[in-house]
């Protein structure tokens, strides 16, 4: 029996977390990390104020060209209100999707209304599917919790990729650290060099030759000499999740499909399933602590839900079958990958190093505003 897990008295981020550390009044480094975000991103007027001259840059940066910047869509919420809100505004996007194969039917169909309802050009890049399946299973394989840095990366460097070829000066992202707190990286560590490291080891062929990877050189070419840049508007709107699925709804006819990032047939499976068994991780702990910290919900509230199941357990064997055929493994297999213990990415070859060695850079491109400040305090500190 595995030791009750001590929790913050603010949120509910607890032991579970590898390194998570609490001061003297017993509150965690994910609600410290919170408030010095809130400050660098103050409310009311000076906000507002922030949020116009964003727009104006953005619009400026963009004059002369067919779009003003990249979304990236998937059909969820948060990028659907995305590039509503961007129309509404007067940006013009280009909506940028990367279909890796795992698109729920919801997602699919919510995409297509918003496209067509906003009056929104869409892109959508296709994964060599039988290369990435061997990634994502190469993941498995490796034993780490990091699962999902494949789609993640994927999404990240197609969005830049576009934006060069296209000839795009911005791209939008839909994080917000109010709604969506930030994932501990001891639950989820990317970086290029560490895909290349787990496919070396656990691929079929080794190598990759169709992955659209983003390794430190690719990004310093796009942020540095491309001057592409990445903004992260929500950040600066009072977001509510809630009242954006309900204005949606009416507005393009989105659908809710139950869960943050559920859009993904493959993305629930890990979430509500495997990290939780497996690994002890429960993600939706970030979410509803950054909820807490952001008053849209009080910590009873998240205790009594994060004690409920996820995801029903008939529907998860249903995406397993799923999964498995994709995959071409069976049950035998897939029980090996549970029952093998879990690893850390440092037993695996990555820049976590070289990033920090550059720190004192990133904090000056964090300052400039070339790179989210994010980046400086999950990778570099
Ligand atoms: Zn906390």
């Amino acid at each position: 029996m595995k030791d009750t897990p001590h929790v913050c008295s603010r949120c509910i981020m607890d032991t579970t977390v590898p390194d998570i550390e609490f001061d003297e009044n017993g509150k965690c480094t994910y609600c410290k990390l919170h408030d010095l975000l809130e400050e660098k991103f103050p409310g009311g007027e000076e906000r507002e104020q922030r949020l116009k001259n964003m727009v104006e840059e953005i619009k400026s940066r963009g004059k002369g060209k067919k779009y003003d910047c990249v979304v990236g869509v998937s059909g969820g919420c948060d990028s659907t209100y995305l590039i509503y809100w961007a129309k509404k505004v007067g940006i013009r996007p280009l909506a940028v999707h990367l279909d890796n194969g795992w698109n729920s039917e919801i997602a699919e169909e919510n995409m297509r209304k918003a496209v067509e309802k906003l009056a929104v050009d869409i892109k959508t890049v296709q994964v060599d599917l039988e290369e990435f399946n061997d990634l994502q299973l190469a993941f498995l394989k490796a034993s780490v919790p990091d699962v999902e840095v494949p789609t993640d990366i994927g999404i990240y460097s197609t969005l830049f990729r576009v934006a060069k070829e296209e000839n795009i000066p911005s791209i939008l992202n839909g994080h917000s650290f109010r709604t969506e707190g930030s994932v501990p990286r001891g639950w989820t560590y990317m970086d290029g060099t560490y895909i290349e490291s787990v496919y070396k080891k656990h691929g079929k062929k080794k190598r990759l030759e169709h992955f659209d990877n983003l390794k430190i050189t690719n990004l310093i070419s796009y942020v540095f000499i491309r001057r592409i840049k990445e903004y992260r508007p929500l950040e600066y709107i009072d977001y509510d999740k809630k009242e954006a699925g309900q204005l949606l709804e009416k507005e393009v006819g989105w659908k809710d499909y139950g869960g943050h990032h559920y859009e993904s047939i493959y993305t629930r499976f890990v979430a509500s399933y495997l990290l939780l068994e497996k690994f002890g991780i429960d993600k939706r702990k970030v979410t509803l602590s950054a909820r807490i910290r952001s008053g849209k919900m009080t910590r009873e509230e998240a205790l009594k839900k994060i004690g409920e199941k996820p995801y029903p357990i008939e529907k998860v064997q249903a995406d397993k079958d799923y999964i498995l055929g994709r995959f071409g493994i069976n049950e035998e297999e897939f029980d090996d990958i549970m029952s093998a213990p879990p690893r850390s990415f440092h037993v695996y070859h990555t820049s976590y190093s070289t990033i920090h060695r550059l720190r004192f850079f990133i904090k000056i491109a964090c300052k400039m505003g070339l790179l989210p400040d994010i980046i400086y305090e999950k990778y570099a500190k």
